[in-house]
């Protein structure tokens, strides 16, 4: 617990930084305070002016009826200007403290969003999505919650306390402390009711995000569930989810209403009090009326700030809980970084990888052993291989995706560990495995690696004939502005693949990597498309991962790859010739055309 709130210390960066929000927040509040507190005084001041009304009424004086008008309605006035006067300040309060937490709250957001881009897969792979998205989104508000209120009121609760009982004690010391006995019992209780009912919000919230969670899978595996015929599993399951959450919302609803009345009966037990001891030393003539009313109002005013302390102790342990989230997050070191004399290069003209291997670390499996092959600008390589045996391995490690552990990749004879990453990448044209699409628009999907976004379409459409695209954008209603993903068109695997294509392809890259990326157009569109490359390819390395030998015969040299080892290599005739797994492959994807 102790060090939860340690982790909280994270935040004094922010506090500093907006240092005068805080300042100036701590100031209204007392001032807001010192107006609340004069206002009991007033109705003080009013109670006596009645009640000496009154017995001069009985001694049978007559006294001026418009001096009584006159006082009151003064009285009156300047009740309301206090009560303007404090509401005014609490208005500037939440205008400081509250804005404070909410500029804090987004930059936490970002510095944590920073942090994620920064990181590498294997991180990605470690953590879930539906963590991630927490940690930005529910625990920097639980932390807000921690900035904002939490603080408000802590520092609201101990002026308001120190002002009233210092007003209190100045009238009477002896009532002071008979008023305020029931006090402490109040806030242990408020504290006990607070914690359990933040306990069982939690389960609440738990289930909730477990409903969510489901409801969302049942939404993007529609298409299985249905062909599945799975409907009436689905709904007996969220049935069984629903009644859960049911279960601990009603007992969350149970608790809840012990609050309201347990602060009710602990306030009226102050005021009876208030009222029993008063009466008494009013009848000794120690106090007058008035000190009992306003005895009564300070109470009445320690309410809230008393029951709300329980419910701040609870916000300030959530928030430390998730800032301790945030913080395991924030911590993590990023292990591919860009070392200090990194070199960032003009052109990219060779790549060779010598001997390299290497194994997944999050997983432990040896992917690639003892790798080597050279290319130079204008030529290209081509690999194939049995599924799982570590094509994409090899385009992950040319982006530097990931670090090797022996052997080395050189880029123009340098190490790649020597070089920019983004240097790197950004003459890198990455065309991966599994295409991924953002939801937006065709043209932004295509131009998505370029730095300034075109002027106009024309190297978009260019990129976008290249890849053989064009034709079937444009019969799209939108052509390029059309949508896709989500709230747009459906593309097929085939379409999307060649997007994919031209995203890679518009910023002519010096590397070009395609893996297996057209794996789901035919074979003639397959032609056409490495036909259109064929100039793009001469002026850069390429890299073609296939499983059909026809995507990768064209190749300079061809590596054959199993289980992470290279089994035969040289160009498709060599290969042919050696009459071994290669010529195996071709001769079968040859009967199965002529089967076509
Ligand atoms: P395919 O033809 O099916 O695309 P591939 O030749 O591209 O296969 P790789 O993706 O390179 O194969 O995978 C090689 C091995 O590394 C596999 O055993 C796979 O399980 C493992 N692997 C791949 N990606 C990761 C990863 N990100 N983390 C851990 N292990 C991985
Ligand atoms: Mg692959």
């Amino acid at each position: 617990m102790k060090d939860d709130m340690k982790s909280l210390y994270y935040l004094n960066k922010y506090l500093l930084k907006y240092k005068w929000y805080l300042i100036f927040g701590i100031l209204f509040i007392i001032c807001s305070n010192l107006f609340a507190v004069y206002m009991p005084e007033i109705i003080d001041q009013a109670a006596d002016k009645i009640s000496a009304h009154f017995e001069n009424k009985n001694n049978n004086d007559l006294i001026n009826k418009d001096e009584i008008w006159n006082s009151g309605i003064y009285l009156c006035l300047v009740y309301l200007s206090l009560a303007l006067l404090k509401g005014v300040f609490l208005f500037f309060t939440r205008q400081t403290i509250i804005v404070m937490s909410r500029l804090i709250e987004y930059d936490l957001k970002n510095e944590i969003f920073d942090k994620y881009q920064s990181l590498s897969l294997s991180f990605y792979k470690k953590n879930n999505t539906g963590d991630l998205l927490n940690r930005i989104s529910e625990d920097v508000t639980k932390v807000r919650m921690y900035l904002g209120p939490a603080i408000m009121y802590t520092i609201n609760v101990c002026l308001l306390f120190i002002l009233v009982i210092t007003f209190m004690i100045r009238k009477n010391p002896e009532l002071t402390f008979y008023v305020l006995t029931p006090l402490p019992i109040l806030s242990y209780i408020i504290y006990r009711i607070s914690s359990t009912i933040n306990k069982k919000s939690e389960i609440t919230q738990k289930q909730q995000s477990a409903l969510s969670t489901f409801v969302q899978e049942s939404f993007s595996g529609i298409r299985v569930l249905k062909s599945y015929n799975r409907e009436s599993y689905f709904n007996k399951s969220f049935a069984e989810e629903t009644e859960y959450y049911k279960k601990a919302s009603l007992n969350l609803a149970y608790v809840n209403a012990f609050f309201t009345p347990a602060i009710v009966l602990l306030i009226g037990l102050s005021t009876l009090l208030t009222i029993y001891i008063g009466g008494i030393k009013t009848i000794n003539g120690e106090i007058d009326y008035g000190d009992i009313v306003q005895f009564i109002f300070y109470i009445n005013m320690l309410t809230w700030p008393i029951a709300s302390l329980g419910w701040v102790t609870s916000l300030i342990q959530r928030a430390a809980a998730s800032q301790k989230r945030i913080n395991e997050f924030l911590d993590q070191e990023e292990k591919i970084i860009n070392k200090k004399h990194a070199h960032t290069l003009e052109e990219i003209s060779e790549l060779s990888f010598n001997k390299v291997s290497f194994t997944y670390p999050d997983t432990g499996i040896k992917a690639l052993e003892n790798i080597s092959f050279k290319i130079k600008k204008g030529q290209s390589l081509g690999i194939i291989g049995r599924t799982g045996s570590g094509k994409s391995t090899i385009g992950n490690l040319i982006c530097r995706l990931y670090d090797i552990e022996s052997g080395s990749i050189e880029i123009n004879k340098e190490n790649i560990g020597n070089i920019d990453i983004n240097n790197l990448r950004s003459k890198t044209g990455y065309v991966p495995q599994d295409v991924f699409l953002f939801s937006d628009t065709i043209s932004s999907n295509i131009s998505f690696g370029l730095e300034h976004s075109p002027i106009n379409e024309n190297p978009i459409v260019n990129a976008a004939k290249t890849a053989f695209i064009h034709n079937e954008i444009t019969k799209f209603p939108e052509s390029y502005n059309t949508k896709i993903g989500e709230r747009g068109i459906t593309l097929s695997g085939g379409q999307k693949q060649r997007i994919s294509i031209a995203r890679a392809i518009i910023k002519k890259p010096d590397i070009l990597i395609l893996d297996d990326c057209l794996s789901a157009v035919d074979t003639e569109a397959e032609e056409q498309i490495l036909k259109n490359l064929q100039p793009l390819m001469d002026a850069s390395i390429s890299i073609i991962i296939g499983h059909r030998v026809s995507s990768i015969m064209k190749a300079d040299h061809i590596i054959v790859l199993d289980k992470g080892i290279i089994i035969e290599e040289g160009n498709h005739n060599n290969l042919i010739q050696k009459n071994g797994y290669y010529a195996e492959i071709h001769k079968k994807q040859l009967l199965e055309k002529k089967e076509d």
